[in-house]
C-alpha cells in the first residue's frame, strides 16, 4: 500500500466518535452534502462536483483510484475534537437491504431533504426504516439557494408527512437567490457566508437590527417546542430563561429519544450551512456510548449475551460491506465493543470458523490508511478474510452472535446462461463473490432448463448484479428478460403416501413415507417436522427423507416456483430392515410430497408491493387509470398543494418498465417509490396462464 500523506485519527474518548448515515431522497442532494463535508472536516482537498462525476462518494463510481470500491463506503474524519465515521446509505428504493446494513451500523442520521420540495416518497420510505431502527437524526434543508425553495413548508412537510417533530434551529437570512446566511437561534449569532469565497468563508455577527423580534420570536417557538420534549429544558423555562448549554443538552436528550429532529438550514451546492451541520451531529448525534450495551444472542441463538460498549469488554463486530481488490476480498466491520486486533485469533461465529486477524486499515475520502487495531465503537477494514455481509466476529473464549441484517423477499428473477464451461466457471466463481458483498439476491438453478436464476429486489438490482458479473468479472452470458419471482404455496390439508421398492443389481431397494402437507401463515416460510414412529422410519433415515421433500418443495408442482408458507409433517411408513436405505426413503419422499402437495389445493402466490406515486394534480387521473389497470389496489390519495400522493398496494407481475411508462404519461413530473410488502394469490386468470406456460 502506498504511503499516505493524511494521519491516522486515532479514537478519543467513546463519547468523542459518531457514527452516521446520510440518507434522502435521490436529487435531495446527498451525495453533494457528504461531499463538502469530507472536504471540511478535512478529508479531502479539492471539491470534486457532482456534474462533472468526480465525487468521492458517489456509489455508481465502483472502484476509485487505490482499487477501493466505494459503495456504502465508511469514511473517517475529524471535526471539533471528535471522529466522526460516515456511513454511505443509497437512496435507490431497489436497494433498501443496502439501506438496511448501513442503518444497522450507524449510530444516527443526517436526513437530507430538497427545501423546494419538501418530504418526497423515497424520503419517507428511509425515513421509516431509520424509525424501524430507532436512529436519532437531524434534518437538512438543502437547496435554500432554489427559486422556490421554502424552509417552512418543508419543515411542515417533515411534521405532517414523517409525523416527526422537527425543531427549526436557525432561521434564514434571505431565500432563494438572496440565501446567505442563517440566524443560530440557540447562540442568537447571525452568520454569513462570503460570496467570493464561494461559500467556504463566513462571518459570525450580531443579528441585523431588523430581523430582532422575528428571532426573538423563532427562539422562544424553539424553547416552546424544545420544552414540549424534554422535562429539563421544561423545568428551566419554569424556573426563568433556559441557558444555551441547557437547551443544546435539552434538545440532544430528545434528539437521542426519538422525540425531536433538530432541523438546519443550508446550500450544500454553494458550501452554505456546512460547518453549521458538522456542529449540529457532533451537538446532537449520539455517540456508541448512548447506546447503552452491545446486545447480542449465544451462538445456539438461544440465550441472551450483553456486553458493555467498551475496550476492555469481550470482542463483537459485526461485518457490513464486502469488497474485492483484485481477488482480495476486504470487509468493512463495526466493532461494537472489545478491541480488533492485527494477528488475533477470532471466531467467526455466524459460520463457527476460527481466523487469524490479518491487515487492518481505516478509510478516508480516497485512501486508506493501515492501523493496528479498531477499537470499541470504530469502523475499519479487515483484509484477506472471506467474510460475509452480515458475518458477526468475537472472541472463541466469549462468543456472541449479532441479530443478522434482515434480507428482504426477491421479487424478481432473471436467468443467466453461461456461452462457455468457461464461462460458467466464471459465472459460478463471480455469484459466489457478489453474494458475499450482497446477500439480498439468491441463486439458484432452475430444475427444468438447468439455467442460473438470479433473484433480486427490482429491475435495476438485477441489472446491476449481471452487469458486474459480465463487466467486473468477465461472465459472456446470454442473460433473460427480468420475469416476477413467484412462490407456490397450498391452500388445504392434503396427504399422499408412497411406497419405493426395486432391485438394482441383485440387491433390493425400499423406501416408504407418508405425509401430510398444510397451509401455514403468511410469511411462516416451509417447515418440517417429522411425527413418524421409529419403528416405521429410524431416526437415521429421516434426513433422506427431508432431502427428497426439500427438493420437490424447490420445485414446485404446478410451476416450478419454489414453495413457502406450508407445514409438512411426515406420519409414518414403513421399514424393511434389508432393504430400507437412505435412496428408497428419498425418493419415496419426494413422490410422497408430490402426492399430498397436488391434493392440498396448491396454488400460485405473487409479490405484492405497496407503491407511492407523487404527482402533479393534473394527472392524478391519468395515475389514477393506469394503477386500475395494472391491478393497483388504492389505500389513500392525500393532498398537498399542488400535487398528490397515490398509495397503493399492486402485484409486482404488472409493474415492468413502470419508470418509462410513469415518466411519459406525466411529463416526467411525477415521482414514485415501490417496495416488496406480501405474497397473495394470483387470480385465477394470470394463474392459468403461468401454469400452461411451464406446462407448454
Ligand atoms: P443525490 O442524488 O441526493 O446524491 O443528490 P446530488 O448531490 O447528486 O445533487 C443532485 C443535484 O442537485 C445536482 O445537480 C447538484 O448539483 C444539485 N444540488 C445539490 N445541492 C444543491 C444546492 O444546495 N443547491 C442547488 N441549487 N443545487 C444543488
Amino acid at each position: 500500500m502506498a504511503s499516505s500523506t493524511h494521519p491516522s485519527i486515532r479514537r478519543p474518548a467513546l463519547t468523542q466518535v459518531r457514527n452516521l448515515g446520510i440518507m434522502a431522497h435521490v436529487d435531495a442532494g446527498k451525495t453533494t452534502t457528504t461531499e463538502r463535508i469530507l472536504y471540511y472536516a478535512g478529508a479531502i482537498n479539492r471539491l470534486g462536483e457532482v456534474d462533472d462525476g468526480s465525487t468521492v462518494t458517489d456509489w455508481m463510481l465502483l472502484e476509485q483510484e487505490r482499487g477501493i470500491s466505494i459503495t456504502a463506503a465508511s469514511t473517517t474524519l475529524p471535526w471539533r475534537g471528535h471522529v466522526l465515521n460516515l456511513i454511505d446509505t443509497p437512496g435507490h428504493v431497489d436497494f433498501t437491504m443496502e439501506v438496511e446494513r448501513s442503518l444497522r451500523v450507524l449510530d444516527g442520521a443526517v436526513a437530507v431533504f430538497c427545501a423546494v420540495a419538501g418530504v418526497q416518497p423515497q424520503s419517507e420510505t428511509v425515513w421509516r426504516q431509520a424509525d424501524r431502527h430507532r436512529i436519532p437524526r437531524v434534518a437538512f434543508l438543502n437547496k435554500c439557494d432554489r427559486v422556490g425553495a421554502d424552509p417552512a413548508s418543508a419543515i411542515a412537510s417533515i411534521r405532517d408527512r414523517l409525523r416527526a417533530t422537527p425543531i427549526a434551529i436557525q432561521l434564514p437570512l434571505g431565500v432563494g437567490e438572496d440565501f446567505r446566511g442563517v440566524i443560530d437561534l440557540l447562540r442568537m449569532t447571525a452568520r454569513t457566508w462570503e460570496q467570493a469565497s464561494f461559500g467556504a468563508r463566513f462571518t459570525d455577527t450580531e443579528i441585523p437590527a431588523e430581523l430582532e423580534d422575528d428571532a426573538r420570536e423563532a427562539r422562544d417557538a424553539m424553547i416552546e417546542a424544545i420544552a414540549d420534549v424534554d422535562d429539563g429544558v421544561l423545568s428551566a423555562v419554569i424556573a426563568g430563561a433556559p441557558t444555551t448549554a441547557e437547551l443544546v443538552a435539552g434538545l440532544r436528550r430528545a434528539t437521542l429519544a426519538g422525540r425531536a429532529v433538530p432541523t438546519l438550514l443550508g446550500a450544500a451546492f454553494r458550501n452554505q450551512g456546512i460547518h453549521n451541520l458538522l456542529d449540529a451531529i457532533v451537538d446532537f448525534l449520539p455517540s456508541p456510548i448512548d447506546l447503552g450495551e452491545v446486545r447480542g444472542a449465544s451462538v445456539t441463538g438461544d440465550a441472551p449475551v450483553v456486553f458493555p460498549v467498551s475496550d476492555s469488554a469481550p470482542l463483537a463486530a459485526l461485518a457490513f460491506k464486502v469488497f474485492y481488490t483484485g481477488d482480495v476480498p476486504s470487509t468493512f466491520l463495526r466493532v461494537y465493543s472489545g478491541v480488533l486486533t492485527r494477528g488475533q485469533q477470532v471466531l467467526n461465529a455466524t459460520r463457527g470458523t476460527t481466523l487469524t486477524v490479518g491487515e487492518l486499515s481505516r478509510v478516508f475520502a480516497n485512501h486508506m490508511d493501515e492501523i493496528p487495531r479498531i477499537e470499541a465503537g470504530m469502523i475499519g477494514v479487515v483484509r484477506g478474510l472471506k467474510l460475509a455481509t452480515g458475518d458477526t466476529l468475537c472472541s472463541p473464549s466469549t462468543p456472541i452472535l449479532l441479530e443478522r441484517i434482515a434480507v428482504p423477499a426477491p421479487v424478481m428473477t432473471v436467468v443467466v446462461e453461461p456461452d462457455t464451461a468457461e464461462d460458467e466457471a466464471r459465472l459460478a466463481r463471480g455469484l459466489e463473490r457478489l453474494s458475499l458483498e450482497d446477500p439480498s439476491f439468491q441463486v439458484r438453478v432452475d430444475p427444468e432448463t438447468a439455467g442460473t436464476v438470479i433473484a433480486g429486489m427490482g429491475e435495476l438490482h438485477l441489472e446491476i448484479v449481471v452487469e458486474r458479473l459480465c463487466r467486473e468479472l468477465g461472465v459472456r452470458a446470454r442473460v433473460g428478460r427480468p420475469s416476477v419471482a413467484y412462490r407456490e404455496t397450498v391452500t388445504q390439508l392434503g396427504v399422499g403416501e408412497h411406497e419405493f421398492s426395486r432391485t438394482l443389481g441383485g440387491k433390493g431397494q425400499a423406501g416408504h413415507v407418508r405425509l401430510q402437507v398444510e397451509p401455514a401463515e403468511r410469511g411462516a416460510g416451509y417447515t418440517f417436522e417429522n411425527r413418524a414412529p421409529i419403528s416405521e422410519l429410524p431416526k437415521h433415515h429421516v434426513h433422506a427423507v427431508r432431502e427428497g421433500i426439500d427438493e420437490a418443495v424447490e420445485r414446485g408442482v404446478l410451476a416450478g416456483y419454489s414453495m413457502t408458507d406450508l407445514r409438512v409433517s411426515i406420519l409414518g411408513g414403513s421399514y424393511h430392515p434389508v432393504d430400507s436405505c437412505d435412496f428408497g426413503y428419498k425418493i419415496a419422499g419426494g413422490k410422497a410430497f408430490l402426492e399430498a402437495a397436488h391434493a392440498a389445493g396448491p396454488t400460485l402466490l405473487e409479490p405484492v408491493m405497496t407503491l407511492e406515486v407523487v404527482t402533479p394534480e393534473d394527472y392524478v387521473g391519468e395515475v389514477l387509470g393506469d394503477l386500475h389497470a395494472r391491478r393497483g389496489k388504492i389505500t389513500g390519495i392525500a393532498a398537498h398543494p399542488g400535487v398528490q400522493t397515490v398509495a397503493c398496494f399492486v402485484p409486482m407481475a404488472s409493474m415492468f418498465g413502470y419508470a418509462t411508462d410513469l415518466r411519459s404519461r406525466t411529463r416526467g413530473r411525477a415521482t414514485y417509490a415501490m417496495e416488496f410488502h406480501h405474497y397473495a394469490e394470483v387470480p385465477h386468470q394470470p394463474r392459468e396462464e403461468l401454469v400452461a406456460r411451464r406446462s407448454a
